[in-house]
This record gives structure tokens, sequence and C-alpha cells, in this order.
């Protein structure tokens, strides 16, 4: 084993920023196979993501954070994504029943220290029951959301998940995701359809009235400091000295310095 730090990938994260999603999908299933899967938490850019691969006929998993505090309409999407696109989904599951967390340490979701907690209980505790299975998740963070996302790179070290994150719709706009889905009839949380712009818990998730921005719905009992759940290590603060630790080879692979994988 050996390690790959952010800073490593400066060079092939400029090299792949040209290429469109499909071909950043394609390079990721060659690059990774079975050990490659995709992250979603069922929303629209997640579906895209699914769709794609169901298009170019890659079988890598669907990986989905079920926090038991789901939207049903979250948990119908990823059973037809499933049957659809004959894609597998790996489901991860918190130790506790939000009831049963509640029981022990009251309902932490009403305040941003209790926020932490749960999402760290509920999103990232279950995701890492995944730690050691994928050496890619493919994510769905795109530029255009702004904020922290604003200059999320395609290749980005997890250092958690120990493994590489390929974000392939980071360059995608509102406008052509829009057209993907429509032109393709993507299957799509219903939740969209209903002001919901992003998904996620029940309990931390409302629709978005007009003129807010996309994001507003989420944590809104919390005020506008409460924006990321932190699954995703992109949407956190962190330097350029992270690191992960990967086969030597498949590093090799990933950096362009075997012939046989150059992009
Ligand atoms: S979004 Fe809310 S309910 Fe869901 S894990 Fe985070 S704090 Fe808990």
């Amino acid at each position: 084993m050996a390690l790959l730090l952010q800073s490593d990938l400066k060079d092939i994260n400029e090299t792949l920023d040209d290429h469109s999603p499909q071909e950043l999908l394609s390079w990721a299933g060659d690059m990774f196979g079975s050990r490659g899967g995709i992250l979603s938490a069922m929303q629209r850019a997640g579906s895209v993501v699914c769709h794609m691969a169901h298009a170019l006929g890659l079988t890598m998993d669907v990986v989905f954070v079920d926090t038991g505090v789901m939207f049903q309409e979250t948990l119908d999407t990823r059973d037809r994504i499933q049957k659809e696109y004959g894609l597998p989904v790996l489901t991860l599951h918190p130790d506790q029943t939000m009831d049963e967390q509640t029981h022990d340490l009251g309902i932490l979701y009403l305040t941003k220290e209790g926020q932490e907690q749960c999402c760290e209980l509920r999103k990232t505790a279950p995701l890492l029951k995944a730690k050691g299975r994928y050496d890619c998740l493919i994510g769905s963070l795109r530029r255009s959301e702004g904020g922290a996302r604003g200059r999320v790179p395609i290749l980005a070290v997890d250092p958690k998940m120990n493994c590489v994150r390929v974000n392939v719709l980071a360059n995608l706009s509102d406008q052509d995701l829009e057209h993907y889905i429509t032109h393709h009839k993507v299957i799509i949380n219903p939740l969209h359809h209903q002001g919901y712009d992003t998904i996620g818990c029940n309990r931390c998730t409302t629709p978005v009235l007009a003129g807010e921005p996309p994001r507003a719905g989420r944590w809104r009992h919390l005020g506008p400091w409460a924006m990321y759940c932190g699954i995703n290590p992109t949407d956190v603060k962190g330097g350029t000295d992270k690191s992960i630790d990967l086969p030597q080879p498949l590093i090799d692979k990933i950096l362009g310095r075997s012939a046989d994988f150059m992009i």
C-alpha cells in the first residue's frame, strides 16, 4: 500500500476537467471496476449518475444511506433505480432507530451541536460500514451548486472512507442537468416536483420557497450555518495534505503513469 495525497491529484484533475460526465464515469468504471460504487441520496443529480451508469452498461453498486427517517418517496426512488436501471443497491443503516437514539440522547437535530452528532451517527457512521469495500465512490456534487461545492475537484481523496471520490458531474450546469433529466426521462424523486430542491431526512428537510437559495430547505430550523451534513469530504474544510492508502499499481493507474489507463 502507498499514500495518495490530494495534492498528487492536481495534474490528473486538470486533465479530467475537460471530459464529459459520461467519459468520467467510463473512466471510473474502467479504473475501479467492482471496487467502485455510486454514492446517491436519491436526489435528482444522483439519479442522473445512475441513469448514465445504466446507459453505459456499468453494473457498479449504488450506495445509499437510509438514516431511518427518510421520506417514503426517497425509498421508492431507490427501489425504482434498482429495478428499472438494473443497478445493485447497497443500503446502509445506523445502529439505532431514531426512537432508540432519541430515548438515549434526546432530539439531537434541534441544535447545531446535536445536528452534527445526529448526522455523524445516522449518515457518516453507516457509510463507514462500507469502508474497505470500495476504492472509489462516485458522487454527484456540482460546482454550479455554489458554496463549498463551487470549486469541487473531479477527483478528491476521502480519508474517512480511504477511497477516491469521483465527482463526475462537477462541471454540469443546472440547465444541462435539467436537459438530461427531461431528454432521458430520468427517474426522479417525486419530492422535487413538490418544491423540495434538495432532499435529506424528513426531520430536517422542507420545501424551498420562491426566491430562496436552493439549500434553504435543509436544516431550516437551525439557520444558514448548518449547510451540509459532512458525508461529502469536500463540503468540509481540509488541506491538500489529506491522503488515502491504496495499492501502488492502482495509484499509478489513477495518476496516468500506466499507459493503459490514460484518458
Ligand atoms: S439530517 Fe437531521 S435527522 Fe438526518 S441525520 Fe442529520 S440531523 Fe439527523
